[in-house]
């Protein structure tokens, strides 16, 4: 009889209650993708994505429990490992917030994967089977060269886009991220051919999300992935993240929109140079920030909608901060604005400073990593507190997305891109973000006891 591998995207859960982010667009977890394609036919593995349903009793009995958590869903990580254990199945946990707090994770669960799990993983099973599963598992981070592809025939229906990526790792540095301490500073790409290969079996109506950390530090070849899609008549409806400096890069965005590119997520995160310097992004305002003016036009005049992302509660924001930042996303026609509050994660610079400093809010963990979220305030901020930067936030995405300026909005997003995805997801995004931003988000209890 084959054996039983159960893998779980835990839900974010708080107070009982599921969370969701702002937009509530889920995308499918791609790294329990791949660690199913690395499991032996031997197995039969089944993927549950609790951002669509929970996962609640036992009526497909595993032998094996494989977990993953950023840092708000561990908390529900952890609950899920106990259930499994209590009745008598070990638990694997990896991801970002594991590889983070390995010593903490290890308390909760029969073995813990450091780094990324497909380096592990082959030697994970083996040792289950042979009875003797280690404590903790380095991933390591292998070569991305003939990746077998991701199990996407077990994720559960639903999702609005495919997802996919060419590169992991980033070279910066910036102080709220974990991803370039989590890939110990390295940067590793897959080879062009694989990766039209792969976008080749996905389908053309849908939208495909690049979740690379960084796809644009090395624009040469994402031209050539480009080219490759154009060559071989793959357009794809593609959106990408990537550094605000790829607007400067005339070939790249000619390319990027031949191959079907709809979206391009950028993180600006400031319009205050002291700040991006603080948190160690390179400033390129220039001017009345308009070196931002100029390149988010730029991908614009060649068809891209811009996604555009801002940090709020930042060192050096006061209550004027919400106003100018209104004033810019709107004179810069950004197409989708995200908001975020600030949020200090284990694993990050930043997380350290703020505890050294002590303006961290919360204390009793891993309980209230559930609250470590960006639309709420758990931190002291520096020039505002911690509830004017919580309704501040709040109420300039309402305004932002108000009735009478989302249609305004979209229609600009037409006229700059003259496609119906990017508009339509312009006008989606934008209202549920208002949406979401009117509902009280239910409360951390602990926050500064
Ligand atoms: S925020 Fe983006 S640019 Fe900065 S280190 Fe993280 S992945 Fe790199």
């Amino acid at each position: 009889m084959s054996r039983r591998l159960l893998l779980i995207n835990p839900a974010h859960m708080l107070n009982g209650r599921v969370q969701r982010g702002p937009a509530q667009f889920p995308i499918p977890p791609l790294n329990l993708g791949y660690v199913a394609a690395l499991t032996p036919a031997s197995w039969e593995v089944r993927i549950i994505d609790e951002n669509l349903r929970l996962e609640e009793g036992l009526s497909w009995r595993p032998d094996l429990v494989g977990l993953t958590a950023l840092t708000p869903n561990a908390p529900r990580a952890y609950a899920l490992a106990q259930q499994y254990r209590a009745a008598g199945i070990p638990v694997v946990l990896g991801g970002i917030h594991a590889s983070a707090l390995p010593d903490e994770a290890a308390r909760y669960v029969d073995a813990v994967v450091v780094g990324e799990a497909e380096g592990a993983w082959p030697r994970l099973l083996a040792d289950f089977e042979a009875g003797r599963l280690q404590a903790r598992y380095d991933g390591g981070f292998d070569a991305l060269e003939s990746l077998a592809p991701p199990r996407r025939d077990l994720y559960p229906g639903g999702y609005f886009t495919e997802v996919a990526f060419t590169s992991k790792g980033c070279l910066g540095h910036c102080d709220f991220c974990s991803i370039w301490r989590f890939y110990a500073q390295c940067y590793r790409t897959r080879p062009v051919d694989d990766v039209v290969d792969e976008l080749a079996t996905l389908p053309a109506h849908k939208m495909v999300f690049l979740a690379d950390d960084n796809l644009t530090l090395q624009p040469g070849r994402v031209i050539e992935i480009c080219q490759q899609l154009v060559k071989r008549g793959l357009r794809r409806r593609l959106a990408i993240q990537g550094a605000i400096t790829l607007a400067d890069n005339e070939e790249l965005l000619i390319w990027l929109k031949r191959a079907g590119c709809v979206y391009v997520f950028v993180g600006l995160e400031s319009l205050n140079g002291e700040a991006l310097t603080q948190i160690g992004k390179p400033n390129l305002l220039g001017a009345n920030a308009e070196g931002y003016r100029r390149r988010l036009a730029n991908l614009h005049r060649h068809g891209l909608g811009v996604y555009g992302s801002f940090i709020v509660g930042l060192d050096q924001d006061t209550p004027e901060t919400f106003a100018q930042l209104e004033r810019f996303i709107l004179e810069a026609e950004i197409d989708c604005a995200l908001i975020n509050i600030l949020a200090p994660l284990p694993g990050t610079l930043l997380w350290e400073r703020l505890i050294a400093e002590g303006r961290l809010l919360l204390r009793h963990f891993p309980d209230d990593y559930a609250c470590c979220t960006q639309d709420r305030v758990y931190f002291q901020p520096a020039h505002l507190t911690p509830q004017q930067l919580e309704e501040g936030a709040r109420q300039l995405i309402v305004r932002l997305n108000r009735p009478g300026l989302l249609a305004r909005r979209a229609r600009r997003t037409w006229q700059h891109t003259h496609s119906a995805l990017a508009t339509l997801i312009a006008l989606e995004w934008n209202r549920r973000s208002r949406v979401a931003a009117r509902r009280i988000p239910d409360r951390c209890e602990n926050v500064g006891t």
